[in-house]
């Protein structure tokens, strides 16, 4: 159980209005803070970046991106351009995005204008455009090249990069600031791909002296110091989720999130329970319906599997999520414990992102970048 998160006890006196909120998603920026402050003093890399892409995993990138832009941190990376776009005017001009999945085609021109979006280039093609965009603005560009080690999604192929490193026509136009590549199963210290996989790392990274280099995410920050290289680019880790199972956790989680009992009752032995009657009552039940259903990413997958809290009580999901409202079992509860406008904890001090990824048979990651746009949000700390 983690007791880090200061949720209150009495789950009725949030410390804001919620008086209509059907869910309240809680964001801990102290935990945030404290997770990117562990990176900094517990990776050998000189630099800890932030991932906070797709709205930093789905907690609001702009309260992420400015929180940890006062604790320190100057280098965001984003999926999109657009994504770095919006965050740009956030934060002060020392601070830099880099554009992990590279232009499309057509947008150089935008990216360029920005000054400080660096594009990510994945290809030769998306390299050549870039450096096309150099020679006509006359500018000299930043970019970052990714090499693709083992995982076939994106980056150069080392053949590729050789080749780049010997031509000469780009070096005055071009400023390497970063060679990058991703880790396949730095999640599994150990298997074998993260020693192969940092070797031909390696073999690129010294053809390119002067560029700063990244292997690692949140996984490969737990990885001997070998693999931190000068940058690393946490995501996850930041946002409170233990990256590995392997490991004991340092991380503090950061979002916590509680759903309104819209209805509570009394059912007969043999009642059948949501859409197609998936469950029927052994014995009377006394059910809570909840406001939290799979519009807001609270996965059907937890039909008849997953839970909420209440305090320290586990209310079984019983049959099927549907769309808006979830059907928990509140039987085990004293009689006057749960009312309808109370809330039930469904992320929190009592059940992690981790758990409920495991009750809908998914990553952590998943359930994070699903949280739904209905919930009321706040962020403490
Ligand atoms: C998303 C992403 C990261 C962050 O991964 P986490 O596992 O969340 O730390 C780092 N690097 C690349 C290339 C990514 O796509």
């Amino acid at each position: 159980m983690n007791t880090s998160s200061s949720v209150p006890d009495n789950l009725s006196d949030f410390p804001v209005d919620t008086a209509n909120a059907a869910g309240v998603l809680r964001i801990d920026l102290a935990a945030l803070r404290h997770n990117y402050q562990w990176l900094k003093e517990s990776v050998a890399a000189e630099t800890v970046c932030a991932v906070v892409k797709a709205d930093a995993y789905g907690l609001g990138a702009p309260k992420v991106v400015s929180t940890l832009y006062q604790a320190g941190c100057r280098n965001f990376f984003v999926a999109h351009l657009d994504e770095a776009r919006v965050l740009l005017p956030l934060v002060p001009d020392d601070a830099s995005f880099f554009v992990l999945n590279g232009l499309a085609p057509g947008s150089e021109p935008a990216c360029a204008a920005t000054g400080r979006v660096v594009p990510v280039c994945n290809s030769p093609e998306q390299f050549s455009t870039w450096l096309a965009e150099a020679e006509r603005l006359k500018r000299r560009l930043s970019v970052v090249l990714q090499v693709d080690t083992g995982m076939s999604r994106l980056g150069f192929s080392l053949d590729q990069l050789e080749t780049l490193a010997q031509e000469g026509r780009w070096k005055s136009r071009l400023n390497i600031r970063l060679v990058m590549s991703h880790l396949a199963c730095a999640d599994e210290p150990e298997h074998g791909l993260n020693e192969l996989q940092l070797a031909r790392f390696r073999s690129i990274v010294s053809l390119f002296p002067g560029a700063a280099a990244s292997l690692s995410n949140s996984a490969g920050c737990l990885l001997d110091n070998e693999f931190h290289q000068q940058w690393v680019r946490p995501g996850i880790a930041l946002y409170g989720v233990n990256p590995t199972s392997v490991q004991s956790d340092p991380f503090k989680p950061v979002a916590s999130l509680h759903a309104r009992v819209i209805q509570v009752h009394t059912v007969d032995s043999e009642a059948t329970i949501g859409y197609g009657a998936t469950a029927t009552a052994e014995k009377p039940l006394r059910l809570a319906t909840i406001a939290a259903g799979y519009a807001d990413g609270w996965p059907r997958h937890l039909s008849n599997r997953g839970a909420a809290y209440w305090q320290s009580y586990r209310l079984p999901i019983v049959g099927r999520v549907s769309m808006d409202l979830t059907i928990v079992d509140i039987s085990a509860l004293p009689e006057s414990a749960l009312q309808r406008g109370d809330w039930v904890e469904l992320i929190g001090p009592h059940q992690t992102v981790a758990q409920v990824a495991a009750d809908a048979d998914t990553i952590p990651y998943e359930i994070l970048t699903q949280l739904g746009k209905r919930y009321y949000r706040y962020s403490v700390g």
